[in-house]
């Protein structure tokens, strides 16, 4: 029997009629935007859940980076990592920042915070970094330095749904953090997103960016634009959430079962160790791209479809046209990662790591 396809992802979803049951609220009422009681329940679950001091959900994960550089009122150059979603560099050129990339540790993904005081001009506004696959960066070293250089910090925790750090959620950090919950992320809403920030007069000002700006319904604080998530999106949200402990658990699961197959072959990334990680990717990093790219072809024959998550580094993207970048650019090259999903079969796992062993013992 032919394997049946298998790639990077798959997106969970509940059992049907336990969204349409939740949907029949909406329907009842025939309400279905606008921040309805299925938006508002939904955030105050994530709220109770991780302990948050304001959330507010977005349609996607994308607008509340640009809403978070807007309402920040950030101009100039922006400080960020070039091993990212192309969300993260986007959303500073969208907004009329310029990025400046700092590379990144070779170990965590993550922004190296021992280079970003270098890259500090009279002209820097903010941090702008991401918590790679969710694992967080020194929130603490980065605190410092924009605490001493009286920048701004944003953290793009697209990744970071259930992942605490110090013992507290990761979106408690930064001046704004964002998270994304679309259907390739941990949770989802199909489309959607949130931001948080612990300044609640901040959260007011982002607020209103996110609804038109709209102070009632014909007065205006000032200039906005439409990132509401609908109650449609809000109603997968809420049947994924009874969910999330059994999706964790079966991610950790299979996480640790690649690390074991695969232990000394190919390189995993160093998780922070005072955080609670969410297993949310399964990156692998081979000797050489030729490595990678044998191993792509060999599991795309068995039917296998991982993905090169981040490829390109964004820095050698064309219109942003950044330094060069040789700890990001290596890593971009010879990064894979692998099929992690809730109903992955363990023997899937294991067959998908030996044919990556088998392949790159070939050498
Ligand atoms: C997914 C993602 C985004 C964008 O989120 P959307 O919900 O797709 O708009 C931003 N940053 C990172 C790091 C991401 O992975």
């Amino acid at each position: 029997m032919k394997n049946e396809r298998i790639n990077v992802t798959k997106t969970f979803l509940p059992k049907q009629i336990e969204y349409q049951k939740i949907l029949s609220r909406s329907w009842d009422k025939s309400w279905i935007t606008n921040r309805g009681e299925l938006v508002l329940e939904l955030e105050n679950k994530i709220k109770r859940q991780y302990n948050i001091s304001n959330i507010l959900a977005t349609t996607n994960g994308t607008l509340p980076l640009q809403i978070a550089i807007k309402g920040l009122g950030l101009k100039g150059e922006i400080i960020t990592t070039p091993f990212s979603y192309v969300a993260t560099t986007s959303s500073i050129i969208w907004e009329g920042c310029k990025p400046i990339f700092v590379d990144i540790d070779e170990d965590s993904f993550n922004i190296d915070y021992l280079k970003i005081e270098a890259a500090i001009t009279s002209k820097t506004s903010a941090i702008l970094a991401t918590h790679v696959f969710g694992n967080p960066c020194d929130i603490e070293a980065i605190d410092k330095i924009a605490k001493k250089h009286n920048l701004k910090v944003i953290y793009d925790a697209a990744h970071c749904f259930g992942v605490t750090y110090n013992k507290q959620s990761v979106f408690e950090y930064g001046d704004v953090s964002t998270c994304s919950f679309h259907a390739t992320k941990i949770f989802h809403t199909g489309e959607g997103g949130a931001l948080f920030t612990k300044d609640s007069a901040l959260y007011d000002k982002l607020y209103s960016h996110h609804n038109f700006g709209h102070k009632g319904t014909s007065e205006f604080h000032g200039l906005g634009i439409n990132a509401k998530i609908s109650e449609l999106q809000a109603a997968m949200g809420l049947a994924v959430f009874p969910y999330l402990d059994s999706i964790f658990e079966r991610r950790e699961t299979l996480y640790k079962l690649y690390q074991k197959e695969l232990f000394g072959k190919v390189k995993f990334q160093k998780i922070a160790s005072n955080c609670d990680y969410n297993y949310a990717y399964m990156p692998v990093v081979f000797k050489s791209e030729t490595h990678l790219l044998e191993v792509i072809e060999e599991l795309n024959n068995n039917n296998v479809f991982p993905r090169r998550y981040f490829n390109p580094s964004l820095n050698t993207i064309a219109y942003v046209n950044g330094d060069a970048m040789p700890i990001s650019e290596s890593i971009s090259s010879r990064i894979l990662c692998l099929p992690l999903y809730f109903d992955l079969g363990e023997e899937n796992v294991i067959r998908i790591s030996r044919l990556i062993s088998n392949t790159i013992s070939n050498e």
